[in-house]
C-alpha cells in the first residue's frame, strides 16, 4: 500500500486521515505535535470550539457545497443509534436577526425550516427576524477522540513529533504529505502561509442541561460586531460564545457575555433559581464550568485546498477554516480524497 503522512491532528488532520484511510488504498500515518488526549493547549484549536453546524456560506459557493456535504455525513452519525451519536446533540436552533435572510443563505435547506413570526421573537434582544431549524452541536471532548480510536484501531499510526520543516517528512519518501496544522501552517518551514492568522474566541461553558436547543443573535449596532451564541451539547454543558478577539478570558468579557447571553435565553438561569424578574447574572455564574480562549485558524482568502506538485513528493493542503473547521471537516477531506487519487 501507498504510504500518505497527515500532518496534524485536529479534526481537519484525523477526518482527513480516516477518510483516507477508509479508501483502502493508503497506509496513513499521523504526524502531530499534540493529539486528543493531550489537556487543552493553545495551538490546538479543536479543543476549544463550540461546535455547532450552522453554515454562512453562500448557495452555490464551493464553500457551501463543502459544509453541506459534512452535514449529510454528520446527520447520519448523529441519528439515534448513528455510528457516532454521543458526540453529537440534535437540536431546534433559533437565528434572530435585525434584517431578513438572504435568499442565498444557505440555512433555507436545513430540515425544519421556517421563519419565525414577530410574536415569537425574544424579548431581550432587539430582534427583528428569526428563523429556526433542525441541527446539531459536535462535543470536541467526545469527537475528537472518537475519530482518534477509529483511526488506530484501523491500524493507523501515531506520531508524537513537532516537526520544523516539511522536508523532514517529505525526504521520508512517502507517496504524498496532507498538511492539516490549522495554524501551524503560518510556521512550518516549507510553507509558512503569512495569510493564516489567530482569531481569539473567548467563551464561558455552563452547566446547564436543561438546555436543549441553541439560539443565536447579532448585534450590528455594537462595536466590534458582537454575536451571542448558545451551544447545547450533549453531555449538559452550554457553551457561551460570540467573541472574536480577546487575547486571554477577562472577567469583564465573562460577564457581558453572560449578560448577553440571558437575554437572549432567559431559561440559562436554574429552574429553582428563577424568582428574579429580569434575571442577573449572578443567578447563573454558579453553574460556570470554565472560561476559555481559543485561536482559530483563519486564512486571508479562504481556506487552503490544494494540491501543489512543485516538489518530488506531492503535498496536499487542507488549511485555514478559521471558525468552520468542524463544518468543513468531511467535505474539505472528500476534495483532498480527489486531489490524492490524481497523483
Ligand atoms: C471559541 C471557538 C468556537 C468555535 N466554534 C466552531 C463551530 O461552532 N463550528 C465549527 O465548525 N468550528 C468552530 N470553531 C473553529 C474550529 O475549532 C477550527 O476551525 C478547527 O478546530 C481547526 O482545526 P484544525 O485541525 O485545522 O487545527 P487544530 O485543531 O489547531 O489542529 C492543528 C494540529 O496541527 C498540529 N501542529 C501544528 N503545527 C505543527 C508542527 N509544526 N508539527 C507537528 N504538528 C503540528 C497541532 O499539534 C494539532 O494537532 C471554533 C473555534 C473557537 C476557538
Amino acid at each position: 500500500m501507498k504510504k500518505v503522512v497527515v500532518l496534524g491532528a485536529g479534526v481537519v488532520g484525523l477526518t482527513t486521515a480516516l477518510k483516507i484511510q477508509q479508501t483502502g488504498l493508503y497506509d496513513v500515518q499521523i504526524i502531530a505535535g499534540l493529539f486528543p488526549s493531550d489537556p487543552k493547549n493553545i495551538k490546538y484549536c479543536s479543543q476549544w470550539a463550540g461546535a455547532r453546524f450552522v453554515s454562512t456560506e453562500k448557495i452555490g459557493s464551493e464553500q457551501a457545497e463543502i459544509d453541506w456535504a459534512t452535514f449529510q455525513e454528520m446527520w447520519k452519525m448523529s441519528e439515534p443509534g448513528g455510528i457516532a451519536e454521543e458526540c453529537f446533540l440534535r437540536m431546534t436552533q433559533r437565528h434572530y436577526f435585525t434584517e431578513k435572510l438572504p435568499s442565498y443563505s444557505p440555512l433555507q435547506r436545513m430540515p425544519g425550516f421556517r421563519e419565525i413570526p414577530r410574536a415569537e421573537l425574544p424579548t431581550g434582544v432587539k430582534a427583528t427576524h428569526g428563523v429556526e431549524f433542525q441541527t446539531f452541536t459536535i462535543e470536541p471532548a467526545r469527537y475528537l477522540p472518537w475519530l482518534a480510536k477509529k483511526f488506530q484501531q484501523a491500524g493507523g499510526a501515531m506520531v508524537r513529533k513537532h516537526v520544523q520543516h516539511i522536508d523532514e517528512v517529505t525526504k521520508l519518501g512517502p507517496h504524498a504529505v496532507i498538511v492539516c496544522l490549522g495554524l501551524g501552517a503560518r510556521f512550518l518551514g516549507g510553507v509558512e502561509d503569512k495569510s493564516v492568522f489567530p482569531s481569539r474566541g473567548q467563551n464561558v461553558i455552563l452547566r446547564a442541561p436543561w438546555i436543549r436547543d441553541g439560539s443565536s443573535f447579532i448585534d450590528p449596532h455594537s462595536n466590534p460586531r458582537l454575536g451571542t451564541d448558545v451551544v447545547p451539547r450533549k453531555s449538559g454543558e452550554v457553551l457561551i460564545g460570540g467573541t472574536q478577539e480577546e487575547p486571554k478570558p477577562r472577567p469583564e468579557t465573562t460577564r457581558e457575555m453572560l449578560r448577553r447571553s440571558l437575554a437572549l435565553c432567559p431559561q440559562l438561569v436554574p429552574p429553582d433559581k428563577r424568582s428574579r424578574n429580569p434575571p442577573d447574572v449572578k443567578d447563573i455564574l454558579p453553574i460556570v464550568v470554565e472560561e476559555a480562549c481559543g485561536h482559530r485558524p483563519v486564512r486571508e482568502g479562504g481556506p487552503r485546498i490544494e494540491l501543489d506538485s512543485r516538489k518530488a513528493t506531492p503535498v496536499i493542503y487542507n488549511y485555514g477554516h478559521g471558525g468552520d473547521g468542524y463544518i468543513k471537516s468531511i467535505g474539505s477531506a472528500n476534495i483532498v480524497l480527489k486531489l490524492l487519487a490524481s497523483v
